[in-house]
């Protein structure tokens, strides 16, 4: 069979790989996503994106709206207006709790369902190509990336050739894997995520984050009568299990009727050799994930899009792969840094017990923290 050919391959329809097919097509490239939810209509090719939930805390931050917004995708959602830390628990500073507004306007609190259906209708209306399938092989030259594509149906691979790929194919990358691309565990603790939505009407417009002894769980309002509640914690822990070490949680809960069921994702760590390598760059989780804590996924993935089709389209002597890398490390090295940090000190049990306190007598420096993650 004759290859397909074109200039940008998307890996993944998630909202990265989405964000990033939108730029390239609005950039001018020829560019397909290859995404095995995309509903197949024939010979590979898909009419259109089944859309998905995931395990998310759903908190698009400032930085992150003004990105959705900005692809000309507007979700209905919950303003979120700062950040809240609640010390939870049964330690002596139990209760204690510390705030800030965002300097930089409000975020949104979005359900994934309607994020990813956004955007999924803004790719549909600016024609971007879907193929519907898994890629299961990938390799490169100087000059061009050959992909294979398992689509749903067919029997053997289909063949894809592209310029460029951008791996947007999430937290386990089997494009990261096959660039050789992936970095082995390196210690750090082994965390997992899972979130549930419960039917109430927000009692805050803040992300409120309550740590635990070993867990922290956090509230994102995302809509009138409705708030997603993700738990944080060690390789395990089930959502009910978490939720019992968060009695405050539990108790502004206050038994209100889930709407949704368990879903999880893990472990959170995720380490890269490096974000680029020739003509495959990552972006979004497959990139490397640090830790959900921090709420910023989708806003450091969705501006990775964005710096992947930059560095593609201002191709330079081959030099894409070292922009891509470089505008990458500079857009989340704040984000990384302040990620790392706050989880070598949760893995202290002695600093986790004092993290609220400390906040709370620090105000202005809890603010700042939160202002530059937000932006
Ligand atoms: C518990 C939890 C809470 C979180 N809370 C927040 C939060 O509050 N705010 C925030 O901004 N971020 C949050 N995040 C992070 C956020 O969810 C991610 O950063 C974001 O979803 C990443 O999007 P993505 O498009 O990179 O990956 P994904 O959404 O995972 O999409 C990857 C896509 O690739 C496709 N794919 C996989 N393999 C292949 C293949 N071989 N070929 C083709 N396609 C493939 C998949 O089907 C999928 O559609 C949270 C994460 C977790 C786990």
């Amino acid at each position: 069979m004759a290859a397909r050919v074109v200039d940008l391959a998307v890996v993944g329809g998630g909202p990265v790989g989405l964000a990033a097919a939108l730029r390239a097509v609005a950039a001018g490239l020829d560019a397909v996503v290859v995404e095995p939810r995309a509903r197949p209509a024939g010979g590979g090719a898909a009419t259109g994106l089944e859309v998905v939930d995931k395990a998310c805390g759903e908190g698009l931050l400032p930085g992150a709206l003004a990105e959705v917004l900005a692809l000309g995708a507007d979700p209905p959602g919950a303003p979120l207006t700062g950040i809240t830390y609640v010390q939870d628990g049964d330690g002596a500073a139990a209760g204690r709790a510390v705030s800030h507004d965002f300097t930089a306007g409000a975020g949104r609190g979005v359900r994934r369902t309607a994020l990813h259906a956004a955007l999924a209708e803004r790719a549909a209306a600016a024609g971007v190509p879907l193929l519907a399938g898994r890629v299961v092989e990938l390799v490169q030259d100087g000059a061009r990336v050959q992909l294979d594509v398992a689509v749903p149906g067919a029997a053997g691979v289909e063949p894809l050739v592209a310029r460029w790929v951008v791996g947007a194919d999430g937290l386990h990358s089997g494009v990261r894997r096959a660039a050789g691309l992936e970095a082995p565990a390196r210690g750090g603790a082994v965390r997992f995520g899972v979130r549930r939505h419960a039917a109430l009407v927000p009692w805050s417009s803040h992300v409120e984050v309550h740590w635990g002894r070993g867990v922290e769980g956090y509230v994102t309002p995302v809509g009138p009568r409705e708030v997603g509640v993700a738990v944080l914690g060690p390789r395990g822990t089930t959502f009910t299990e978490g939720l019992e070490q968060l009695p405050a949680l539990a108790h502004r809960l206050g038994g209100a009727p889930w709407t949704t069921a368990a879903r999880g994702a893990g472990p959170l760590r995720q380490r890269v050799r490096a974000v680029a390598s020739g003509r495959v760059l990552l972006a979004g989780d497959a990139a490397g994930y640090v830790d959900a804590l921090t709420g910023e996924g989708l806003r450091v993935g969705l501006a990775s899009a964005r710096l992947a089709v930059e560095a593609v389209t201002g191709e330079r002597a081959r030099r894409v792969a070292d922009a891509y890398a470089a505008a990458w490390a500079r857009e989340t090295r704040a984000h990384r840094a302040l990620t790392a940090g706050l989880l070598a000190a949760a893995e202290l049990r002695p600093l986790r017990a004092a993290l609220v306190p400390v906040a709370a007598a620090a105000p202005g420096v809890f603010g700042a923290v939160v202002d530059r993650l937000a932006r």
